[in-house]
């Protein structure tokens, strides 16, 4: 396929601009650009040609099963985007003035209040853009908690060997030390590890539960005691809360501050690099260090911004990315208190379905009931056949599937991580089981079909490490 830089011609491009009708003035010196402007010069068929191309050779759960663990891609109602779509939220300039954006500022305070309802916390900030930017702003909470009390040696902050490459990472970001446990068999916490890890140094505890392998873990009200004797704060990672939304919440599992993933748990599309958003919500004496405005007041006394007292600044312009809080309070809202749980219900359900039928030719990691998705263990396939998860997760895009996310939880080697969600009817999982099992089949009849599959794509197997660490972004031009 061809850059857009490749197609059109010379002349071909639109004319946005009327002709000038006031007299020209020159640019000051210095200020002209040098060199030649480049611009793509197509017609709008050309323009509306290449990007079909493109979103056709894109796969989203819109073209099918796209079972990413730890991502939640499901599908997304379209009300939500109509919602988004209105202009009253379209439009609004975020220096408007209070009295001329009272329903951007209800919807604010109800996405808030509904927020904090399902995750048991008493305050949020809607700032954060993702997941990842909510871990670094919940973990300046604690941090600004232990400042504010005069406890500065608290330089510490304990995560697990499961969890999600972002969370070290934010810890490291807010300059703490990270500090790793192992993981016990069974995939949970090891409480000894813990035991051994805390003390007057902890700052924090990461985790993330049901955890990276797809395990709520038991023993979380103790674990979340251990941290709090210790004097350490306990941050939820809620990048996994469509298995538990409606069902339990992580201000009763002992957790002080969380962050969700608006883009995964409610319902914004994402895999094409956002925008997202990642709220962070906290009990209520962590809410005097939260960042940006959170909207108070009512309808009948009108919505009015406030800052906390010794709030931590911003971490983004304005209010964060609001029309993504439009798409979660519109699903939220289309949900209701029934449906919430019943999606979390439906969504570990059909993870369980699954991983026994799955069950049948794959090793699993663990041997356990799943929440919303499950790993399998390709070690011994590997070992038996040479066929590793790359190429089962390659030759399953010969069968039009997304391939589950490859390599990920860490601890386990050939890792294939299955998340189907809660809106996958059974006809596409079982389409998907079939799949999987005949190739489970092939690698022992024809292992080689499968190092070099996928054979019906567009591209085979690129340079992945390649296009990830030397990207080429910026179109060479000749002149
Ligand atoms: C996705 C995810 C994150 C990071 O969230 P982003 O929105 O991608 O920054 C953190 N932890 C877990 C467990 C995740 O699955």
């Amino acid at each position: 396929m061809k850059l857009i830089f490749e197609i059109g011609a010379e002349g071909r491009g639109l004319s946005l601009l009327p002709e000038c009708d006031v007299p020209e003035t020159k640019l000051p010196e210095g200020l002209a650009r040098e060199s030649k402007l480049h611009l793509p010069q197509v017609s709008e068929n050309e323009i509306s040609r290449h990007y079909t191309q493109l979103a056709e050779r894109t796969h989203g759960v819109n073209n099918g099963f796209y079972p990413l663990g730890s991502c939640t891609m499901k599908y997304n109602p379209k009300v939500n985007e109509d919602a988004a779509a209105q202009k009253g939220f379209r439009r609004v300039h975020p220096l408007q003035n209070e009295s001329s954006v009272q329903g951007s500022l209800e919807v604010m305070k109800l996405a808030s209040d509904m927020l904090g309802e399902i995750c048991g916390m008493d305050a949020f900030t809607l700032q954060p853009a993702a997941g990842a930017h909510g871990e670094f702003t919940g973990l300046l909470l604690i941090k600004s908690y232990h400042t504010d009390r005069g406890d500065d040696k608290r330089t510490k902050i304990i995560v697990p060997d499961s969890a999600h490459g972002t969370n070290p990472a934010s810890a490291a970001m807010c300059g703490y030390d990270v500090v790793s446990i192992p993981s016990a068999e069974d995939g949970c916490v090891d409480l000894e590890a813990l035991k051994a890890a805390v003390g007057d140094d902890t700052a924090g505890l990461m985790l993330t539960n049901p955890n990276t392998v797809g395990l709520f873990d038991k023993n979380i009200l103790e674990i979340t005691r251990i941290v709090h004797e210790a004097g350490g704060l306990c941050y939820y990672d809620g990048a996994n809360l469509n298995a538990v939304m409606g069902q339990a919440r992580p201000g009763d599992m002992g957790f002080d501050c969380v962050h969700v993933n608006l883009h995964k748990t409610f319902s914004t599309p994402h895999g094409g690099g956002g925008p997202g958003s990642g709220p962070v919500g906290c009990k209520d004496f962590l809410a005097p260090f939260l960042p940006g405005y959170q909207v108070v007041g009512d309808a009948v006394t009108g919505f009015h911004y406030t800052m906390a007292d010794k709030s931590m600044g911003a971490v983004k312009q304005f209010n964060g990315n609001f029309l993504v809080i439009v798409r979660a309070l519109t699903y939220i809202l289309t949900l209701g208190k029934e449906g919430i749980p019943e999606a979390s219900a439906n969504a570990v359900l059909n993870a369980n379905y699954m991983r026994v039928k799955l069950a049948e030719k794959y090793d699993m990691a663990y041997d356990a009931t799943c929440m919303h998705e499950f790993v399998m263990d390709l070690g011994e396939m590997k070992h038996k056949t040479g066929v590793s998860a790359l190429d089962v997760a390659k030759a399953l895009l010969d069968y039009g599937f997304h391939p589950p996310t490859m390599y990920f939880p860490l601890i386990v080697h050939e890792a294939l991580m299955v998340e189907p969600c809660e809106t996958e009817p059974r006809e596409v999982m079982d389409d998907f089981i079939n799949a999987l099992l005949e190739i489970a089949d092939k690698s022992e009849s024809d292992p080689e079909m499968l190092h070099t599959a996928p054979h019906h794509t567009v591209i085979g197997r690129p340079d992945e490490v390649g296009a990830a660490r030397n990207p080429v972004v910026k179109y060479n031009w000749e002149d």
